[in-house]
């Protein structure tokens, strides 16, 4: 099973997984790295300094690194929804996001394109079209360790077959940001 932790850049995915990966439990891939790594992509979008990843090849390459003694494998990117079965979808208040993003020296207008995507929900609605089940974790005010507790119990979950419980607690739809009013 792939299970996807995805969100707008800045959400905590990265952070969260290699936390994750500490307990060694589970299979963990950075797509964004491997993606650059191996150059699993189509173009390099100078203007927007980012590379448009080939998903047929992205999704081809982490089969063949699916570990087949492990039962789960988690990979960790925003990209991840369209290639796993199951989504984790983060998400944080557009203006602590923005703060982050800021802090990681984004251009403007970096910044304001990951704080419009994420104040509309654009990846939780890919994810609700392309995933067979969608989890959406709200990070904002909480410690990576927090996030990283509720990710561990959903993955515990999806390894029982019991998911309905966690399917309602973490509902896509829990999380509103409609309030946020664009610059
Ligand atoms: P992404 O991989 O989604 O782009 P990163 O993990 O690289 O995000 O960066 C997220 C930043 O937000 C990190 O500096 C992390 O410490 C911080 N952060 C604050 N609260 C949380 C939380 N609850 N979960 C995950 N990250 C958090
Ligand atoms: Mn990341």
């Amino acid at each position: 099973m792939l299970i996807g932790i995805t969100g707008t850049p800045g959400t905590g995915k990265t952070s969260v997984t290699r936390l994750l990966e500490e307990d060694r439990l589970y299979q963990v891939i950075h797509l964004n790295e491997l993606i650059r790594e191996e150059h699993l992509y189509s173009e390099v979008d100078t203007h927007r300094d980012c590379v448009v990843a080939d998903m047929d090849l992205v999704y081809r390459r982490v089969l063949e690194l699916q570990d087949r003694s492990n039962s789960l494998t988690i990979v960790d990117s925003h990209l991840s929804h369209h290639i796993a079965d199951i989504a984790i979808v983060l998400r944080t208040s557009p203006e602590r996001l923005k703060e982050r993003l800021e802090k990681r020296k984004y251009s403007v207008d970096k910044v304001r394109e990951n704080v419009e995507a994420e104040a509309l929900d654009i990846i939780l609605a890919e994810a609700v079209d392309w995933c067979e089940k969608v989890f959406e974790l709200d990070t904002t005010g909480k410690a990576v360790e927090g996030t990283l507790k509720d990710i561990q119990r959903i993955i515990k979950s999806l390894q029982r077959g019991e998911t309905e419980e966690l399917e309602n607690i973490f509902r896509p739809g829990t999380v509103d940001w409609s309030y946020y009013e664009f610059d």
